[in-house]
């Protein structure tokens, strides 16, 4: 079965039912928040009932304008009404952030792009092969013949332009991808406006914060692993202002790197790992060996223990790919 192959089904779903929850995973980003909002903005003006919701925490600065948007709570669905869960972006149900038993008891449609994860939902479009969830939302619209609004081509565009790093991720032979946004531009999303978004509005104290990750970078296995860590002194000090892209594309500029690997301390006793490689090294292998997941090139996960132990760990693992 394609993932195209869900479309009607998924379509039928979002006529057939009056009021939807969307959910995307925990700690946002603009792929998860642009495809739960488009997709609200969607069903409202289907004369739909729309409650987005979104865990937190809300740590990056360019999706920050929208989080009063959200709730942090899952509402309450009337039993006369026929309601549906939409999951977007999320590989398990777990990542949502909200507990299985604080679910409203409804049917669940899943909307993603994630590699692997677990096979949940009643109702699946999952399609790895699409750079981002925005894009699946966006086919959904214009399969319908609703193509998407100008509020809605702008966030589509921002979910887009974060999962392939403003471009930079997109694979040769990918021209439907960039065929879709472009008719996202033609409605109206500014490509300038998204890069300054993306890109700018940051505080001093985020730039303080990757002179520090990078000062402490370092080398392994004759150079093809760069690894770094932000503690949660850092933190304290210089705020939680999170910029993973730039750091990253920072660390695997460095001439032999394969595989970027930041870790961020935090104050549970865990570590949230972040990996990127721009090989063929799968990090999402990676990922799932410590209970996280992702894309082939882009994964994380959250370990316990402290900083010292987390890299001795990660490095064994790495170990056995690259030595
Ligand atoms: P980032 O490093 O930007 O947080 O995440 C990169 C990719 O890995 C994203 O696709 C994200 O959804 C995924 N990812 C990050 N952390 C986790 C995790 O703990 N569990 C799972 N399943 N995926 C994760
Ligand atoms: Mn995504």
């Amino acid at each position: 079965m394609t993932p195209e192959s869900a479309v009607p089904e998924v379509l039928r779903a979002l006529d057939d039912h009056d009021e939807f929850i969307i959910l995307g995973h925990e700690d946002p980003d603009a792929d998860c928040l642009g495809s739960q909002l488009a997709a609200g903005s969607w069903l409202e003006r289907k004369g739909k009932r729309v409650h987005l919701c979104s865990a937190g925490p809300w740590s990056r600065p360019e999706i920050a304008e929208w989080e009063s948007r959200f709730s942090r709570r899952l509402p309450k669905i009337d039993p006369d009404r026929s309601g549906l869960i939409i999951i977007m972006d999320c590989s398990s149900p777990e990542r949502t952030g909200f507990p299985g038993d604080s679910w409203p008891d409804l049917p669940v449609l899943v909307i993603d792009h994630h590699a692997a994860g677990s096979d949940y939902g009643d109702i699946r479009f999952v399609d790895p092969s699409s750079p981002s969830t925005t894009l699946l939302v966006q086919q959904l619209m214009e399969t319908a013949g609703d193509p998407p609004n100008p509020e809605e081509a702008e966030i589509l565009f921002l979910g887009f332009c974060t999962d392939t790093g403003y471009f930079r991720h997109v694979e040769p032979g990918q021209s439907a991808p960039l065929e879709a946004v472009a008719r996202l531009v033609g409605a109206g999303a500014s490509p300038a406006e998204t890069f300054r978004l993306l890109a700018g509005g940051r505080s001093l104290g985020s730039r303080k914060l990757l002179g520090r990750v990078l000062d402490r970078a370092d080398v392994y296995f004759d150079g093809r692993l760069v690894l770094s860590w932000e503690t949660w002194k850092d933190w304290r000090e210089l705020g939680s202002e999170r910029d993973s892209d730039m750091l990253y594309q920072l660390l695997t500029s460095i001439a032999g790197v394969e595989v970027a690997v930041v870790i961020r301390e935090q104050n549970d006793g865990n570590c949230v790992v972040g990996l990127r490689s721009i090989t063929d090294l799968d990090v999402a292998d990676i990922a799932r060996f410590f209970g996280g997941g992702g894309h082939r090139k882009a994964a994380g996960c959250t370990v316990s223990g402290d900083l010292n132990d987390v890299i001795e760990h990660l490095m064994q693992i790495f170990a056995d790919r690259l030595d």
